[in-house]
């Protein structure tokens, strides 16, 4: 008997990414995450479940269109004072009625449950920048690994079509779920935080033992996989050497090989527009963005025999 594919809960698809894998790729956003990390560019991938953006600046008016009020089956459309959309979240049960019926797309929604063919259809449409580039399919979030039958079903279906896939992930899930994903993909980009598991678990929600002893999976049983740890370095966190050589070493005590390399990544605030429309508050607003000469002199510092990105 065939196994039957769940659907994929999705809440973005973006193309033409540069810097997720080699050359251009396609990224797929799976919702859900376990991880609440402060700094999070992408708090609409957090929850898993659907969700309603709301951009209010893009609202005509309630007095002139008023619209979504009309459909609300909860009373949950108020007005701001600009006279525009403001969602009262405690009342709205997520129907997404404004979402379908709003001529401005002011209301959008977060979270979609895609097939498989969906997916790789969207994917495929750009193939030819693919081949061309060495690029490919990235899966992002959110966590992928949330949704690890999902994600090994579109990697199978991304290889039987021929497309190069890579990952973007967390490594918090049970290794039974997520031994399935790694060992289909062709590159894996993993994210080591923080080694103290205390302040791991003070910055992001969750303590780092089982990323840690994944990532020791990881290398012992995929040896050859080209792997690149990444570390957001976030000032007032983790932005001092002795933090990132703790890491360091520890990739180097577990690599295997050459292939697996260590990145260290500039905090940055894009993501900050994104809490405002998703109804929540950025911990991290009074927060620059760091330079990539900060990072570069950190790198500098780092002793050790992982090649650095
Ligand atoms: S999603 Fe549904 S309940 Fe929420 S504001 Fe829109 S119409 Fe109202
Ligand atoms: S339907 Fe859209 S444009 Fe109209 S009032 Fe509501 S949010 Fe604004």
């Amino acid at each position: 008997m065939q196994r039957e594919v769940p659907l994929g809960l999705i809440f973005n698809i973006q193309k033409f990414c540069l810097h997720d894998g080699p050359g251009i790729r396609t990224l797929v956003f799976f919702k859900g995450c376990p991880l609440r990390c402060r700094w999070c560019s992408n708090p609409e991938g957090m929850t898993s479940r659907p969700e309603l953006a709301v951009k209010s600046d893009k609202c005509i008016s309630l007095k002139s269109c008023g619209l979504c009020a009309s459909v609300c089956p909860q009373k949950a459309v108020g007005q701001n004072e600009d006279g525009r959309v403001l969602i009262q979240r405690e009342l709205c049960s997520s129907c997404m009625a404004c979402v379908e019926i709003c001529p401005a797309k002011a209301l959008e929604r977060m979270g979609k449950l895609m097939s498989v063919d969906e997916v790789i259809k969207k994917v495929k449409a750009d193939e030819a920048f693919y081949s061309r580039s060495g690029g490919g399919l990235t899966l992002s979030g959110g966590e992928p690994l949330l949704q690890p039958e999902f994600a090994v079903a579109l990697l199978e279906r991304a290889k039987e079509e021929g497309l190069e896939t890579a990952i973007e992930t967390t490594g918090c899930s049970e290794w039974e779920k997520a031994r399935p994903v790694f060992e289909r993909l062709d590159f894996i980009f993993y994210d080591i935080k923080l080694f103290s598991s205390e302040l791991h678990e003070k910055n992001t929600g969750v303590p780092n033992r089982l990323i840690l002893e994944n990532f020791a999976h990881l290398c012992e049983e995929f040896p050859d996989k080209p792997v690149t740890v990444r570390t957001p370095v976030i000032p007032g966190v983790n932005d001092d050497v002795q933090q990132l050589q703790t890491i360091a070493d520890f990739i180097e005590k577990n690599a295997r090989s050459k292939k697996v390399r260590y990145e260290l990544l500039p905090f940055h605030n894009f993501g900050s527009a994104k809490y405002e429309f998703m109804g929540k508050s950025y911990p991290l607003k009074d927060l620059h963005s760091m330079s990539t000469e900060h990072v570069e002199g950190l790198k500098k510092q780092l002793k050790t025999a992982v090649p650095l990105v």
